[in-house]
């Protein structure tokens, strides 16, 4: 079990050095920002989505390692994902974080994503792992809103 929670960890320092899919994209169909108080994470989410299925998803923002790597690993994770499997994952990702049972995961069904659940043991970085998610949610529903302002 340690040699898994310290490739966890190897998984999450590799993320926050190198992170996947970071900086501003453009064009983009959705976007909202982040803030986590009780880190001072922010974080801004970007997605280009025209059809049923997410083209592309970019992030932006300082905060910790926690809050980097798993926007980082969020947007290799939804990839390709048409609207209600995102939505699903994102219920899924937030459920497994802050569930009071541990959660039965199959890491090599949710592959990275298994990294995360190291914050499960401290309850104060829980809000580090799931703002991504939550701030990805935001995104997704403000743009529903302007599609059926526009109708
Ligand atoms: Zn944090």
């Amino acid at each position: 079990m340690d040699n898994l929670e310290d490739l966890y960890q190897e998984i999450i320092l590799s993320h926050n050095k190198r992170p996947r899919n970071e900086g501003e994209l453009t064009p983009h169909t959705h976007e909202a920002e982040g803030y986590n108080p009780l880190c001072g994470d922010r974080l801004k989410i970007y997605v280009q989505q025209t059809g049923p299925t997410v083209e592309a998803v970019k992030f932006t923002g300082e905060g910790c390692a926690i809050s980097r790597a798993s926007a980082s690993i969020m947007t290799e994770a939804i990839k390709g994902l048409s609207g209600t499997e995102l939505d699903a994952r994102i219920h899924e990702v937030v459920e497994m974080l802050t569930a009071k049972e541990e959660p039965n995961v199959d890491p090599f069904e949710v592959g990275e994503l298994a990294a995360l659940l190291g914050v499960r043991k401290f309850p104060a970085r829980v809000k580090c792992a799931t703002l991504a998610w939550h701030t990805l949610a935001a995104a997704l529903k403000k743009e529903m809103q302007i599609s059926t302002e526009s109708v």
